[in-house]
């Protein structure tokens, strides 16, 4: 991949990085401030804990994906970025466009979803 179609995925990934740590921050301190409602019935203790599972499952997911992105910005770094991780083939544009901390082109994904992989 030509290097300054990398600066330009690059800077997609930074700008998410920098948008899915925002996000975390925002629900670690939506998950304290559900704790330190003082809730009295039943119904607002199983809304609140419906709340923090939510926040916890949203904030996992958000933390899987700053390591991906982190791990796609290592591979900006030492030049193996928009290469298959599996198959060394180039991963689709298409895809990178969509998903640019993408570890798998679309055939090495849908095995591995399959679980093929
Ligand atoms: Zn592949």
């Amino acid at each position: 991949m030509d290097k300054r179609k990398v600066e330009s995925y690059k800077k997609l990934l930074l700008a998410k990085q920098e948008e899915v740590r925002r996000m975390v921050a925002r629900s670690e301190q939506d998950g304290r401030e559900a704790d330190g409602e003082v809730t009295q019935d039943l119904a607002d203790r199983a809304a609140n804990s419906y709340t923090k599972e939510f926040l916890f499952h949203q904030s996992n997911d958000n933390r899987r994906i700053l390591q991906l992105i982190s791990d796609a910005l290592n591979r900006v770094d030492n030049g193996s970025y928009g290469h298959c991780v599996e198959c060394q083939q180039d991963v689709q544009k298409k895809r990178l466009e969509a998903v640019p901390w993408a570890r798998h082109c679309i055939e090495c994904q849908e095995k591995q979803e399959k679980g093929l992989l």
